[in-house]
């Protein structure tokens, strides 16, 4: 999968036409003289629908800024860490990018920046971020991008695919686990918790699925990312990647999960890929998990992203 990219609309075409061509547009009011930044079909300051588009210089300074240690998506993974930031143009808007160049350390509010544009040639698009306006602050991020990648992978690490762990059995579902599930996680839904709101009796939310395949593990028994070294009825690809990130995770069921159901988990490993990015290799794993009841029937089949760094 590729990443998601900005989708151009009638209102903001002509800044992303802009960013095309190297140049930073903002919307500006012929009634009242302001720019603004988003493009908007009438003047926030007056009201006034008599707009124009006026060139900015494309400088600015650092207003705010967090780092993003983990992948907001699956597919951002490559970008980790990420400097989102709020920049002040000189002209006056604030937007939403992200700062490229620069070492964490160099990052400081109020810092003078200017704008690197980075081009998808191929869909037409071009996105707006920012660096260091002062070079000596970009540091060496730049030359090790085009430093040659590492792996994190292993020989075997790839025949992983496709193998799957022993089935293990869960402990049976009770009424009183759905009941601490539910409060645990703020979900008061009567058909969860009320035997007489639905002719079927309780059911367990979606999201317990996985509840009764929960142990205890001791602190000693975790990685140092938190992740128990040991899980049970998991082959986990053999990797050089020191941390896992969850990246996400897709379920179908099929039925409901209802007291006194004795789950069966069995999980396999769908995929192992690599991705080179900026900041290193990441290699996604992702587990596919189903989920059987005491009749053998097939309850839900879930998929989880592990993102290896
Ligand atoms: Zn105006």
């Amino acid at each position: 999968m590729k990443k998601p990219l900005p989708v151009p609309t009638p209102d903001t075409r002509p800044f992303w036409n802009g960013l095309n061509e190297g140049r930073v547009l903002l919307r500006h009011c012929r009634d009242c003289d302001c720019v603004f930044h988003y493009p908007r079909t009438v003047c926030p300051d007056c009201l006034s629908s008599d707009l124009g588009w006026r060139q900015a210089s494309g400088t600015g300074t650092l207003y705010t800024y967090t780092v993003s240690r983990r992948p907001t998506h699956p597919l951002f993974a490559d970008e980790v860490p990420q400097y989102l930031a709020v920049v002040e143009l000189d002209e006056g808007p604030r937007l939403t990018s992200t700062l490229v160049n620069v070492p964490e350390a160099n990052i400081t509010i109020g810092m003078a920046l200017e704008p690197v544009f980075e081009r998808h040639d191929k869909e037409r698009i071009t996105l707006l971020r920012f660096q260091p306006a002062n070079p000596e602050l970009r540091g060496a991020q730049a030359a090790t991008q085009s430093a040659p990648a590492t792996s994190l992978l292993t020989e075997d690490s790839l025949a992983s695919i496709g193998k799957t762990g022993e089935a293990i059995r869960g402990y049976p579902v009770s009424v009183e686990e759905i009941r601490r599930f539910c409060f645990a996680t703020d979900d008061l839904n009567p058909r969860w918790l009320d035997p007489a709101a639905s002719p079927d009796g309780i059911t367990a939310p979606p999201a317990f699925l996985s509840i009764p395949f929960d142990t205890d593990v001791p602190l000693a028994e975790l990685a140092d990312d938190g992740v128990p070294l040991a899980q049970q009825g998991l082959v986990f690809p053999p990797l050089k990647a020191r941390r896992k990130l969850f990246g996400g995770y897709q379920v179908e069921y099929f039925q409901p999960i209802r007291p006194g159901d004795v789950l069966t988990r069995q999980r396999r490993i769908l995929d192992v890929h690599e991705r080179q990015g900026a900041s290193g290799s990441s290699v996604f794993v992702l587990i596919e998990a189903t989920y059987t009841n005491q009749r053998g029937e097939k309850v839900a089949v879930e998929v989880n992203t592990i993102v290896n760094r």
